[in-house]
């Protein structure tokens, strides 16, 4: 099967809607990717299918769980899952954040080649970043344990804020050094087409006080 029909069957095993223009935008996405990363190092997964399923798949598994519309993906890198998750509902707000500045450059120039209305990059810290108003879902993907990730964003968690970590297979003692203040709601396995390695995703709530 070639890139395409690899992008656009999995768009479909995923219930992606409009996936015709939404594998253009991800293919073109995927241009800049490899030109880029020819003299930026952005990512290690530069083969057209692994790209596909690794990055691209595997960033829209998480879209039937993101609650409300304000979306934040921080240690965003190369723009997963954020940059897919805008690609394929352009009714959510996203705003992805990097410490990098390498990478956010190259998020903006993504943007703004696909004319993507719904995203915002910053170049920031996530412990220093002060957004205007709180989100309503956190995403994140491969940026650090979920003790470490909950003390760099804790001041953006409100009590209706949803955290949802994107995880190979978690520990448990990963999951049993929560901080407190914080529960997990629950683990969700993810089904990624075309990949085989455990993928899930940890759903974490603060606690009423
Ligand atoms: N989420 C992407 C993915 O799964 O492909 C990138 C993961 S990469 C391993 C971790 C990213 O987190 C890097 O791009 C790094 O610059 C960023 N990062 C690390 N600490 C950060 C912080 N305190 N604030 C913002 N970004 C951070």
């Amino acid at each position: 099967m070639n890139t395409r029909a690899r992008l656009r069957s999995g768009l479909e095993a995923l219930s992606i809607d409009n996936a015709d223009n939404v594998a253009e935008q991800l293919l073109r996405y995927r241009s800049l990717l490899q030109q880029w990363n020819q003299v930026h190092n952005l990512t290690a997964i530069t083969d057209d299918a692994d790209i596909v399923t690794h990055h691209f798949l595997d960033s829209l598994a998480v879209l039937p769980h993101i609650k409300g519309t304000r979306v934040l993906d921080f240690g965003t890198g190369a723009g997963f899952p954020g940059l897919p998750l805008a690609i394929a509902r352009p009714g959510l707000e996203l705003t992805l954040v990097d410490s990098n500045q390498k990478k956010t450059r190259f998020l903006q120039q993504v943007v703004t080649t696909l004319g993507l209305k719904n995203t915002e990059i910053v170049h920031a810290r996530i412990e220093q970043f002060q957004p205007a108003a709180k989100f309503d879902t956190l995403v994140t993907r491969a940026v650090a344990s979920l003790a470490e990730q909950l003390a760099l964003c804790q001041h953006l968690l409100g009590e209706a804020t949803t955290l949802l970590a994107m995880k190979g297979d978690p520990s448990a003692a990963e999951l049993e050094a929560l901080p407190p203040g914080f529960y997990i709601i629950e683990v969700v396995p993810l089904r990624v087409p075309g990949l085989d390695a455990g993928r899930c995703l940890v759903h974490i709530e603060k606690t009423e006080s």
